[in-house]
């Protein structure tokens, strides 16, 4: 990757602002961007109201007619453009994504990499066909139709892979001729927020085209209410998500939901030990198991349970937890005090039903210890809720058929994995599980921008990001006839 470090993303530029076609104050205030591993202020952005979104709704409808009148080439040209931006800014902006979120290195990059590799391929989408000729009932009669934009899109993302999951979204919209109303979680405004902002006010999209406007649940469930907001694209959490749900669709606005996971890893009795522990391992502790597609629950057959459990143990042992900025550490902060909690009540409630704690299982401070719990069993809190947290949770099971049936009775269906000897064998198992994302021999932890990505059940309404389900979403069709001249009807 080129890289260059210097002052792309200069504080003076959007301190306590928000980018509202400029970089403009907002009527709900300001708050400051704190490192969670720190807690040092990093800056302060403007917080949107629901005041603030009604006029960016208002800015971004009157901006959109031009921006899906422009050649399908310019509106690429502007996003590979940001993408060029994102890449050559990595170093700097691989910073911010650390400082602000707790991300360790290598995951920070991997959000610049795959966020650039989201912009590229709307780009790419952008100048495919987007439209199909129809059979015709009448002679002399055009059938035609095409997939136009929605208008407004507003895009609501979480923090914990805030680059990636905005701007998946927000470069689609786009690139498909829809303008967008943004709003990133507050705690990650630079990462989710500011950087976007940036690259495509550098890039030179049309003002307006973009507004972003850091807030919270309210800014939120303002647009999901907003006249000038055709559709919602949310990530983020089932409660979140059910709530947006019913708010747009008071509003009769299509919604796209994105949510939780508690992601299944099964493996097989013919797999090798040393490679299923590692991937165990890298599934539930990369970013302290703060993503949506964290191994939740390693199911593992039972004559190689012991041996599995104790490598991802002893692995667990080894992590060492610590500010990312200030050295080599495999595990970062969890995002908030409150987080903690919830994570140390799930393992204390699976202790105190039974469980057997093989590693971690408390903090220091945000560091929470990568923890590794065997003999999990349902009924048990850690069994069928997302933790968001470094827990590993082992389940055993006697047969191929029962690793089925355990991993179906979560609610969540986002992603799962199979590692076996054998490709028919872990093809087998996996095709009979209720998910949006299948790896076979591999963990859980997988994206890219040319998968539809999404999942069945609690963990999204059936929508799709990225890939082909673009045009899907982020356009609808519209059916137009043709005749040479009007002809006359019965009566
Ligand atoms: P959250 O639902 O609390 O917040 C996510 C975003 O929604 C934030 O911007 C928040 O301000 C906003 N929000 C919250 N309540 C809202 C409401 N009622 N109306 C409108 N907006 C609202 O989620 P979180 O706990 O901060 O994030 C983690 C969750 O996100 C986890 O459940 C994780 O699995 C999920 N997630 C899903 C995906 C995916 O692609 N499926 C990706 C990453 C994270």
């Amino acid at each position: 990757m080129n890289t260059q470090a210097h002052n792309f993303i200069a504080v003076e530029q959007w301190q306590g602002k928000a980018f509202l076609g400029d970089w403009s104050a907002t009527c709900g205030g300001v708050t400051d961007v704190n490192n969670p591993a720190t807690c040092a202020v990093l800056g302060s952005v403007g917080i949107g109201n629901a005041t603030d979104i009604a006029e960016a709704a208002q800015q971004a409808r009157l901006a959109q007619p031009a921006w899906a009148a422009r050649l399908p080439l310019e509106r690429a040209a502007i996003l590979n453009k940001a993408a060029d931006l994102l890449e050559r800014n990595a170093e700097e902006l691989i910073g911010w994504i650390m400082r602000e979120s707790g991300s360790i290195q290598p995951k920070a990059a991997i959000e610049i990499e795959h966020g650039a590799g989201f912009v590229r391929h709307a780009a790419a989408v952008a100048l495919e066909p987007n439209g199909i000729l129809l059979p015709s009932m009448e002679a002399d009669r055009s059938n035609t139709a095409k997939r136009v934009p929605h208008g407004v899109v507003g895009v609501i993302s979480p923090f914990n892979f805030p680059l990636v999951l905005s701007i998946r979204a927000i470069a689609a919209a786009l690139a498909v001729g829809n303008a967008v109303v943004h709003k990133p979680d507050p705690r990650t405004a630079v990462s989710g927020g500011i950087i976007i902002a940036r690259i495509f006010e550098d890039a030179g999209l049309p003002s307006g085209v973009l507004q972003v406007v850091p807030g919270g649940a309210d800014a939120g469930e303002a647009m999901c209410a907003d006249p000038n907001i055709a559709m919602i694209s949310f990530t983020g959490s089932a409660a979140g998500g059910s709530k947006v749900g019913e708010v747009a669709g008071r509003h009769l606005k299509k919604v796209q939901l994105e949510l939780g996971g508690k992601n299944s890893l099964i493996v097989l009795d013919d797999a090798d030990l040393d490679i299923a522990a590692s991937n165990a391992a890298w599934g539930s502790f990369l970013h302290q198991g703060q993503i949506c597609m964290s191994t939740g629950l390693v199911l593992v057959q039972k004559s190689i349970a012991e041996g599995l459990a104790n490598r991802i143990a002893e692995k667990a042992r080894h992590l060492p937890a610590g500010d990312p900025s200030t050295g080599r550490v495999a595990l970062g902060p969890i995002i908030s005090d409150a987080q903690v909690a919830k994570i140390q009540s799930i393992v204390d409630d699976a202790v105190a039903a039974g469980s057997r704690l093989l590693a971690g299982g408390g903090h220091d401070g945000r560091y929470y210890q990568a923890t590794v719990l065997a003999d999990v069993k349902p009924g048990m809190l850690a069994f069928g809720e997302e933790i968001f947290g470094p827990v590993a949770c082992l389940v055993s099971f006697e047969t191929d058929d029962e690793a089925v049936e355990l991993a179906n009775r979560l609610d969540y269906g986002l992603a799962a994995g199979v590692i076996s000897g054998s490709l028919a064998r872990a093809r087998a198992v996996g095709e009979r599980l209720n998910v949006g994302q299948l790896h076979i021999n591999d963990q859980t932890v997988n994206g890219g921008p040319f998968a539809p990505f999404g999942g069945r059940g609690r963990s999204g309404n059936g929508s799709r990001i990225g890939g082909p389900a673009i045009w899907e979403e982020f356009t609808q069709w519209v059916w137009t006839s043709e005749k040479p001249q009007a002809t006359p009807y019965p009566f």
